[in-house]
């Protein structure tokens, strides 16, 4: 038994170090992605769901590792922002992702087109932040009423002075600011009152159980009320079926994503989704 346990603790080192030799491994191929401008993004449709028009997109990153294949996002965001690497990146996503804004819009005639993206803690703990979009909009020609800039409740829920003011001046540059996976994060609403936000994302794990289960679709109905009463718009996130999108209709949600539309494509046929104009 003795013999064995040495041969479980030794399988236990020698699994540790694998897995921190594989995690410094996916951070310097990451810093490198990162270097190489290696990374791509996919875009997600915003469907206007009084019109059922395609309005816009949420820019959601995407790693082809040369040897790994695609990696998702939930599976080198934390790597990025534990190594602070989610700086550049997060530069290069909304640059990319404005610059892809501008260029469909522009191709349609200059039709707007709304761009969302996600903006990470260690990102928005940075005091330049907001000369740093200033300075993206400035070099692509972004619109900045046509730019969103999501951000969980985490972030925002750190009712300091300091969050205010990042908040204010980034509103200042005229953008909108979105809390994402609304619902999920802390209890306290006080925030909404104080932060200067525009719309709500309703997480997806209640519009998962629409109609499903009754206190889901009753928060649901009350997060609609919120955002409409506080005059904030409001998004449904992974709506995957048609009853889900009868329920958020019927309750008077603005806005939707979700595979039931499309799920986020490459920048290709995002451009076409948008130039065809078509509802969906
Ligand atoms: P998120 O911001 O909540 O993005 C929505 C995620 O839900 C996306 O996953 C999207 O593909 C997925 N989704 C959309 N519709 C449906 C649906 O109908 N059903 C289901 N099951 N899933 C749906 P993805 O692309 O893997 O991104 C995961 C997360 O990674 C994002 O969650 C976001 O938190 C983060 N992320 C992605 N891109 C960026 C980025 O550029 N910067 C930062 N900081 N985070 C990012
Ligand atoms: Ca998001
Ligand atoms: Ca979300
Ligand atoms: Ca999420």
């Amino acid at each position: 038994a003795k013999s064995g346990g040495g041969n479980v603790v030794a399988g236990y080192h020698a699994r540790m170090r694998e897995g921190l030799v594989e995690r410094l491994e996916l951070e310097s191929d990451l810093r490198a992605a990162v270097e190489n401008g290696d990374l791509r993004l996919h875009y997600q449709p915003l469907v206007d769901l009084a019109s059922s028009q395609v309005i816009g997109f949420e820019a959601l990153v995407r790693w082809p590792h040369p040897t790994r294949g695609m990696i998702n996002p939930l599976d080198f965001i934390p790597i990025a922002e534990a190594t602070g690497l989610i700086v550049p990146l997060g530069r290069w996503v909304l640059h990319e992702a404005c610059r892809q804004a501008v260029e469909w819009s522009t191709a349609a005639g200059g039709r707007p087109l709304k761009m969302s993206v996600n903006v990470s803690v260690r990102q928005f703990d940075r005091a330049d932040l907001s000369e740093v979009v200033a300075a993206v909009l400035a070099e692509t020609g972004m619109p900045a009423d046509r730019l969103c800039l999501e951000m969980t409740e985490s972030v925002l829920m750190t009712d300091t002075d300091a969050n205010l003011e990042q908040l204010v001046r980034l509103k200042a540059l005229g953008l909108t600011l979105a809390i994402d996976d609304f619902g999920t994060g802390y209890s306290s609403l006080a925030y909404l009152r104080r932060f200067p936000v525009d719309t709500l994302k309703i997480d997806r794990s209640f519009v998962e159980r629409l109609g499903v289960i009754a206190d889901d679709t009753a928060l649901t109905d009350t997060i609609v009320r919120l955002g409409k009463s506080l005059g904030m718009a409001t998004v449904a996130e992974g709506i995957e079926e048609f009853g889900q999108l009868a329920a958020l209709r019927e309750m008077g949600c603005g806005f939707a994503q979700g595979y039931y539309f499309s799920r986020p494509v490459p920048a290709a046929e995002a451009g076409r989704l948008f130039l065809e104009g078509a509802a969906v």
